[in-house]
């Protein structure tokens, strides 16, 4: 029997019967992660309050500001501790 993993049907078959194979697909922030499931391409992310949630288009467009907020955060951080190395 021939394996296909193009299948979605099957695929979502085999996770209702499984469950999902989640992966991390994106950190976001630290304690902000998106979530896709190897099998059936299921996405879930982490909300406010830590529980995962279906990801979707309003939580994507959620996480990308969140991300863009968190990556200056960090930029900043790193530019402090670079000066206050120098002084
Ligand atoms: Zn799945």
């Amino acid at each position: 029997m021939k394996k296909n993993f193009t299948n979605t049907a099957s695929n979502k078959l085999y996770c209702n019967v499984f469950g999902h194979q989640y992966k991390v697909s994106k950190s976001v922030t630290s304690h902000v992660k998106e979530y896709t499931c190897k099998c059936c391409k299921r996405q879930l992310t982490t909300n406010s309050n830590g529980n995962l949630i279906e990801l979707t288009p309003k939580y994507r467009e959620i996480n990308t500001i969140l991300e863009d907020i968190y990556v200056r955060r960090m930029s900043r951080l790193k530019t402090k501790t670079l000066s206050s190395s120098i002084y």
